[in-house]
């Protein structure tokens, strides 16, 4: 008996989908039959990745998600080809090298705020509405990080980028529960993407990730499908109860 994916009929926008998380979330989210517009501000990324599905399942879109016309045409683009939507993953982010608080440019404390919060703004300001004139619900999915409840002394404005998007994501949770609009927030501990050479502050090195993964409990970095899982659970039917919730993804790095 063949048995339907967890997500047959969904309709997703997967941001940041060309690199790194996004990329196992999309994998899974596609495996469990949901639609997903790929959309990355690396135009050739988004398109690889989308390229690389089964045909007609995933459309790539060059997006900023920091600003509102991007968010617009990525919903068009859910809805002119796939006609619908109903998940928003938040998951495109940018980190800077570790540093001191004090030594963090002005551009980089810029920039962390301007891609990792005031996506989840943009995002809520578009969709939201979406949503609300569907009347079917919606759900969003935000990918914060393990630097939001355990800050790293050397990702201080990042870790408040990504407590922002923790606690905005609560926030909205609370606000549109009425509507059945579920709004959750993944956690990741590094994961073996791009960013693990900015996390390492210091050179890259065999040993200085060793020594990395060795603060994890269970001792390896984040993969792509570790989130990708998570997500797929929580855009699920079985997550149809939970809302506002924190998914630590951190192999006990948080306990
Ligand atoms: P992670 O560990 O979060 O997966 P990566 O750097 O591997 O980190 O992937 C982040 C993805 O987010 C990349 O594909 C990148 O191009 C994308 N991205 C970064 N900034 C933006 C932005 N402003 N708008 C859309 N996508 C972005």
């Amino acid at each position: 008996m063949s048995h339907p994916g967890r997500l047959e009929g969904k309709v997703a926008i997967v941001t940041g989908g060309g690199a790194g998380f996004g990329v196992g979330i999309v994998e899974k989210f596609v495996f469990e039959g949901a639609k997903v517009v790929v959309l990355d501000i690396n135009e050739e990324d988004a398109k690889k990745v989308s390229s690389a599905q089964p045909p007609n399942l995933s459309v790539g879109l060059k997006g900023d998600v920091s600003c509102e016309a991007d968010w617009k045409a990525a919903l068009d683009a859910a809805v002119e080809t796939f006609g619908r939507l109903d998940i928003v993953v938040n998951n495109a982010g940018v980190v800077y090298k570790a540093c001191p608080s004090i030594e963090t440019s002005e551009e980089d404390y810029d920039r962390v705020m301007r891609v990792n919060l005031k996506s989840i703004y943009w995002s809520s300001k578009v969709i939201i509405p979406y949503f609300l004139a569907q009347n079917v619900g919606g759900l969003f999915i935000n990918i914060s990080s393990m630097a939001s409840p355990r800050p790293r002394p050397s990702l201080v404005w990042y870790g408040a980028s990504k407590g922002g998007v923790t606690n905005a994501t609560k926030g909205l949770a609370i606000e549109w529960a009425k509507h059945n609009i579920r709004f959750n927030v993944i956690h990741p501990v590094a994961g073996e993407t791009n960013m693990v050479p900015l996390f390492l502050g210091g050179p890259d090195s065999p040993e200085a990730r060793i020594g990395m993964m060795s603060t994890i409990p269970l001792g390896r970095f984040a993969l792509p499908a570790d989130i990708g899982n998570a997500a797929a659970f929580l855009a699920s039917d079985e997550a149809s109860m939970i809302t506002g919730a924190a998914l630590d993804v951190d192999g006990g790095r948080g306990i």
